[in-house]
């Protein structure tokens, strides 16, 4: 067992995969986000609870996800939510990837690789309602529609928007790129067509628009504890998997006046127990929690200390603190608890890249 590991509630994502389903309707499916890693918490594993919780399919940014999907033995329809590069088409065939093309997609060596393959290539058309990340715009979707019609190998499984604004309250925004959506689809003769998927609902639209639901869902955030941001109408009852775990490796005693860690930017008022806890930067715990974090240790929560470093950081000890004791930098301990909110607010970013950054500590589920 590794003194540092992130560990990862099964029950608890179980949880939220129920609750989130038990809020659509039976009609609407929903596709198990679990790129980046399932935001840090194992897109194996998390898909697999997902799979048993009536999920039937995975969405990811990249091809190559996807492959590790596959690898791991995944059956099911595995979307790709970013668009794909032309060198990527024999590995998205080869392993029956859902990809999104747009009318920016050189298609030739797609339909070559499908093809080749003997193989139909599934793909779904995103639409650019507003995002103006990627995607077809409504008023170019009949023209795309036709081109799409050279490619005998390469079949339309489904479209999809992605909303930039959901997550506020004022809806206006949202409600008009749902409105472009439509105008896409009134180009699309497909959309009539049975298991043609559609979909626009992120984790807010999930919360807050049904008329964003269509067939297919995409929740990622609220698979995973947080909700979007604190301007959600609807709130859950959605619980934190995700637990960032070390141990105490050094206790000592900081002098009157001595500085700790790199810069000296912490200096002791009177003599006060310090400890060191070997998790850092490196391992995705941001820098600019130095002197501004809590952790917990015996369930209390004790100060960051200093400059946090590439392995190590400090903390003031009080004097319970002993080396070997359990620190919990992410999640609960006792009846404290550190939420990615907390530190999101902290270090001026949203919880997704809290989780999503943890990195080089192994995972473990309990
Ligand atoms: N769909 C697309 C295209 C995305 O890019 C994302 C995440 O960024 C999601 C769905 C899931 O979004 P959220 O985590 O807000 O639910």
């Amino acid at each position: 067992m590794s003194v540092s590991y992130i560990e990862i509630n099964r029950s608890a994502l179980r949880h939220n995969l129920r609750v989130i389903r038990s809020h659509l309707p039976a009609h609407v499916d929903c596709t198990a986000v679990v790129k980046a890693d399932a935001y840090g918490h194992g897109a194996s594993e998390a898909m697999r609870i997902a799979l048993e919780e009536g999920y039937n399919s995975a969405a990811v940014a990249r091809v190559e996800e996807g492959v590790a999907l596959r690898k791991d033995g995944f059956t099911c329809p595995v979307f790709t939510l970013g668009l794909p590069l032309p060198e990527e088409a024999e590995t998205a065939v080869k392993y029956d990837l859902i990809v999104p093309v747009d009318d920016t997609v050189e298609l030739e060596p797609f339909e070559e690789a499908a093809e080749g393959q003997g193989k139909i290539l599934e793909v779904w058309l995103p639409i650019d309602t507003g995002m103006n990340r990627i995607g077809t715009h409504p008023e170019d979707v009949e023209g795309f529609l036709e081109k799409l019609k050279k490619y005998p190998h390469i079949h339309i499984h489904g479209t999809f928007t992605h909303m930039a604004k959901a997550d506020i309250h004022d809806k206006t925004t949202a409600r008009k790129q749902l409105e472009k959506f439509e105008e896409a689809l009134s180009h699309m003769p497909q959309r009539l067509e049975k298991g043609f998927i559609i979909s626009a609902a992120n984790s807010a639209g999930v919360l807050d628009m049904p008329e964003s639901w269509y067939n297919l869902a995409r929740p990622g955030i609220i698979l995973y504890g947080p909700h979007p941001s604190d301007e959600m109408d609807n709130m859950w009852d959605l619980e934190y998997p995700m637990r960032l775990i070390s141990h105490i490796t050094h206790v000592q005693v900081l002098r009157k006046g001595e500085a700790i860690g790199y810069g000296g930017t912490y200096v002791a008022e009177e003599d006060m127990r310090t400890a060191t806890i070997p998790i850092g930067y490196a391992d995705g715990f941001h820098r600019a929690l130095s002197n501004k974090g809590s952790v917990l240790v015996n369930g209390k929560r004790h100060r960051i200390i200093g400059r946090i470093c590439m392995d190590q950081m400090m903390i003031a000890a009080g004097d319970d603190v002993q080396v070997g004791d359990e620190v919990v930098l992410l999640g609960r301990q006792g009846d404290e608890v550190i939420y990615p909110e907390e530190i999101a607010a902290i270090v001026n970013t949203i919880p997704h890249e809290v989780m999503c950054g943890l990195k080089r500590v192994p995972r473990i589920y309990v």
